[in-house]
C-alpha cells in the first residue's frame, strides 16, 4: 500500500498516511495526528523538482544547411 506524505495547515506538522489508490482517488482527507485539524495538504517529495528542470527552455541551435566543415565551396571533399 502505497505512502503519501501529509502536512496539517493549522499546525504544520508532518506525517505520513498509507492509503490504497482507491482511497486516494476518492479523495484522501486524513485528519492531523497532533490538533485533529482536517485542513491537511500532500506534500510531494520526489519528483517535483524534476518537473520544473525539465522545463527550460534551451534547446541546441540546427545547423545551417551545407557543407559540415564550413569550407563553403565543397572544394574540400567534405561533401
Ligand atoms: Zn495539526
Amino acid at each position: 500500500m502505497p505512502m503519501y506524505d501529509f502536512r496539517c495547515t493549522q499546525c504544520g506538522h508532518p506525517f505520513t498516511v498509507r492509503a490504497s489508490f482507491k482511497e486516494k482517488d476518492a479523495g484522501l482527507q486524513p485528519e492531523c495526528p497532533v490538533c485533529h485539524a482536517v485542513e491537511t495538504q500532500q506534500v510531494l517529495t520526489a519528483g517535483i523538482f524534476i518537473g520544473q528542470a525539465a522545463g527550460g527552455g534551451s534547446s541546441l541551435p540546427l545547423p545551417m544547411s551545407g557543407p559540415s566543415c564550413g569550407c563553403g565551396s565543397g572544394g574540400c571533399g567534405c561533401g
